[in-house]
């Protein structure tokens, strides 16, 4: 264990596509069970379809493997929050809507991904009307959630899957435009690794508004094998002395949700022993967190 102060307070979770591709109740019980088994103490489940996600099983699996669980939302053309297209934005804050409601259900209290607009590759740079749509609507849902005891922590993904903004102060910009107190900057490092001017500055811009973060390599599989500085990463959590949730993220063609592996453009098979992957990347950040 690292010489950090707050190493106690740190949950440490990983995404439930490192090891099940949908949340029927059998994958559920598979994947959290093996999150448990490899010394996790949360598992993020993917509730981009939140009507696939049943709250009293998830409730009950998590007390019977003594997780917790945060809920990773997501949006698609159709339900694009930043859309000039109304019925689209209103698609989008259903969808969102119905994520709080699941994840509050099953006793959660953490939204995060890319909840600012659809994750997806954009031919032009956004436009000041669908900045301010997603604003208007990530308030909306901010609102909704802050009701039900939830944060929103939105995700900084890079150019390829976002137009709205790529790095930790373009976010610290839009959140002050949000103007909510439940909404939260979520930082990973894949994406860190493509925009941010290393792995310090985007974790001191964020500072205490900070609320998430993914741990994930530069192609996305096995932690310290690809480009990713983590210890300087690492580092920079600790001098704003984050004690938030730290989610490894990783992704294989091994294990695959069709929408979302193909929105993420996951082609490549990085892995495909998920107990190996997920203790060795506990391990791993236990070494530096
Ligand atoms: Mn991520």
């Amino acid at each position: 264990m690292a010489d950090n102060e707050n190493s106690t307070d740190v949950q440490f979770g990983g995404h439930s596509l490192v090891w099940a591709g949908d949340w029927s109740p059998e994958s559920a019980r598979f994947a959290a069970s093996s999150a448990s088994r490899a010394g996790y103490n949360f598992i993020e489940i993917l509730v981009a379809e939140p009507e696939k996600v049943d709250p009293v099983m998830t409730k009950d699996l998590l007390e019977e493997f003594n997780l917790t669980a945060t809920g990773c939302l997501v949006f698609n053309g159709d339900t694009d929050i930043s859309s000039t297209d109304t019925s689209k934005v209103d698609a989008g804050l259903d969808r969102g809507r119905r994520a709080i409601d699941v994840v509050a259900a099953w006793g959660g209290t953490i939204i995060d991904g890319p909840i600012t607009a659809s994750l997806q590759p954009f031919e032009q740079p956004a436009s000041k009307e669908n900045r301010q749509n997603s604003v208007n609507a990530l308030r909306d849902m901010a609102d909704y959630a802050a009701d039900k005891g939830v944060s929103l922590n939105m995700e900084i993904v890079n150019r390829y899957e976002s137009n709205l903004m790529n790095t930790a102060k373009e976010g610290m910009v839009y959140l002050e435009e949000v103007d909510r107190p439940n909404v939260f900057i979520h930082l990973d490092t894949y994406h860190m690794n493509i925009e941010e001017d290393g792995m310090v500055e985007g974790v001191l811009a964020a500072g205490d508004r900070l609320g998430y973060v993914h741990v994930g390599e530069s192609h996305r599989g096995y932690l310290g094998t690809g480009n990713v500085d983590f210890d300087a990463f690492f580092g920079a959590l600790k001098q704003i002395n984050y004690t938030g949730p730290i989610a490894f993220e990783s992704f294989s063609s091994a294990v695959v949700d069709p929408a979302l592996s193909d929105a993420l453009r996951i082609w490549r098979n990085l892995w495909t022993d998920s107990d190996d992957l997920a203790t060795k990347a506990l391990a791993y950040m236990k070494e530096r967190y």
